[in-house]
C-alpha cells in the first residue's frame, strides 16, 4: 500500500470512529433527554407534601394552573411600590383565613381543641351553671352547623340562634377584660404546626393576612399574641366583646359574624376588606362550606386557592368539600401544605 493509501484508511478510520463516537454521544442525549421528560415537572409532583394521605384534590390540573399563576404573580409587586401603583397592579397577593379549626387545631391525640368561644365555655370566670348552658346549646347547634344534608341557607337562622344565646350567657356572667390573657394562658388551644413558618414567611415578604372568624375577636387575637404571630400584616376581622368602663363585658361591637353569613360580614363590616378587594391573587383557608364566601368581595380575583381543612364527619362531607375546595386537608392539623406552596410562591 502507497503512503496515500494508508492516509485515506487511515482518515477513514478516524472518521468512523468519529461517527461512532458522536453517535454514542446523541444516543446519550436522547435517553437522557427522554428520562428527563419522564422527571416530575409539574410542580405539585415537586412537593412532597402533596403525597402526604391527607390530601385530596377533584382536578389537579386546575390546582397546577392556579398555583403556577400565582408563582407567576409572586409577591414581588407588593413592596416598595407605591400605593397607588399597588392597587392598579393585577396580581397582589393575599391571604384570607378563617380561624377556628383552620388555623387553629380540631384535635391533639384524639382530643377536640377549643374554639375561641370553648375556651371562655370552659373558663374558670364562668359558673358551673352556665356552663352546662353553654354545652347545651354546642350539642344542639354545632350538630346542624356541620350536618351534610343542610342546605347553608337552612342553617343560617339556627346560627344566629346559637350566637344570640351563648353571647347573651357570656355577658351575664360579666367577664373581665384583664382576665382574657390568663384565659387563654390556661386553656388548651394550639395554632396547626407549621404555624410560625406561615406567619413569618408571610411577613417577611410584606403578604397582607386577612383573619375572617366567626369566633371572638379578642380571644383570637390574645391567642395570636401569645403565639408570638400579630404581626402588623395581620388584621383581623371577628366578633369583638364590648367593655364598660370598668372592663366588663356588656355586649358585642357591630354586627354578628356567624359561620354562615360571612359573605354580608365581608361587605358590610370591614373597611379593611374594602382595601383589599383589588387584591386579585389569593389563597383561601377554611374549614366550613362558610368559609368559600370569605373572598366574594374581591373585585378581580385572577386565581384563587381554596384550601379546606376537613376534620369531622369525613365520610360524609368529603364528596362536597372536594368539588368547593380545591384542595382538601382532611384530619390534617398542620399547614405544611399551605407553607409548602407558599415557599414556591415567595
Ligand atoms: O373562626 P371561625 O369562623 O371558624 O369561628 C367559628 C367557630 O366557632 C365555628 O366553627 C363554631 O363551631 C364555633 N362556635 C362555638 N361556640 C359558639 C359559636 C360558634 O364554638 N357559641
Ligand atoms: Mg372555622
Amino acid at each position: 500500500m502507497d503512503r496515500t493509501a494508508v492516509v485515506k484508511v487511515g482518515a477513514a478510520a478516524s472518521a468512523s470512529v468519529c461517527a461512532l463516537f458522536g453517535g454514542v454521544v446523541l444516543a446519550q442525549y436522547i435517553v437522557a433527554k427522554k428520562k428527563r421528560a419522564g422527571k416530575k415537572t409539574r410542580i405539585i409532583e415537586m412537593m412532597p407534601q402533596f403525597e402526604k394521605t391527607t390530601v385530596h384534590m377533584k382536578d389537579h390540573g386546575k390546582v397546577e394552573d392556579i398555583i403556577c399563576g400565582l408563582i407567576k404573580g409572586g409577591a414581588s409587586k407588593l413592596q416598595g411600590l407605591l400605593w397607588f401603583w399597588q392597587t392598579k397592579c393585577s396580581s397582589l397577593f393575599q391571604i384570607i383565613t378563617d380561624f377556628d379549626m383552620t388555623l387553629s387545631k380540631f384535635s391533639v391525640n384524639g382530643k377536640r381543641c377549643p374554639t375561641c368561644h370553648n375556651i371562655i365555655d370552659n373558663c374558670k370566670l364562668v359558673t358551673e351553671e352556665c356552663r352546662s348552658k353553654l354545652l347545651a346549646l354546642k350539642n344542639k347547634y354545632y350538630p346542624i352547623e356541620i350536618d351534610p344534608q343542610l342546605t347553608m341557607e337552612e342553617k343560617y337562622p339556627f346560627m344566629v340562634e346559637w350566637y344570640f344565646n351563648s353571647h347573651r350567657l357570656l355577658v351575664e356572667q360579666r367577664l373581665e377584660r384583664d382576665k382574657l390573657p390568663e384565659v387563654v394562658r390556661e386553656s388548651d388551644v394550639a395554632l396547626r404546626d407549621g404555624f410560625e413558618q406561615f406567619f413569618d414567611r408571610l411577613q417577611q415578604h410584606n403578604v397582607p393576612v386577612f383573619i375572617f372568624s366567626a369566633g371572638l375577636g379578642d380571644v383570637l387575637e390574645e391567642i395570636m399574641r401569645q403565639a408570638g404571630v400579630y404581626h402588623p400584616n395581620v388584621k383581623v376581622v371577628s366578633n369583638f366583646m364590648d367593655f364598660d368602663e370598668n372592663g366588663i363585658l356588656k355586649g358585642f361591637k357591630g354586627e354578628l359574624i356567624h359561620v354562615y353569613n360571612k359573605h354580608d360580614g365581608a361587605l358590610r363590616n370591614s373597611e379593611y376588606f374594602k382595601q383589599i378587594k383589588e387584591y386579585s391573587n389569593i389563597i383561601l383557608l377554611g374549614d366550613s362550606l362558610g368559609d368559600l364566601s370569605m373572598a366574594d368581595g374581591v373585585n378581580n380575583a385572577e386565581n384563587i386557592l381554596k384550601i379546606g381543612f376537613l376534620n369531622d364527619k369525613v365520610e360524609e362531607r368529603l364528596d362536597k368539600y372536594l368539588d368547593s375546595y380545591d384542595i382538601v386537608l382532611v384530619k390534617d392539623e398542620t399547614l405544611e401544605v399551605p407553607n409548602a406552596i407558599l415557599q414556591k410562591i415567595l
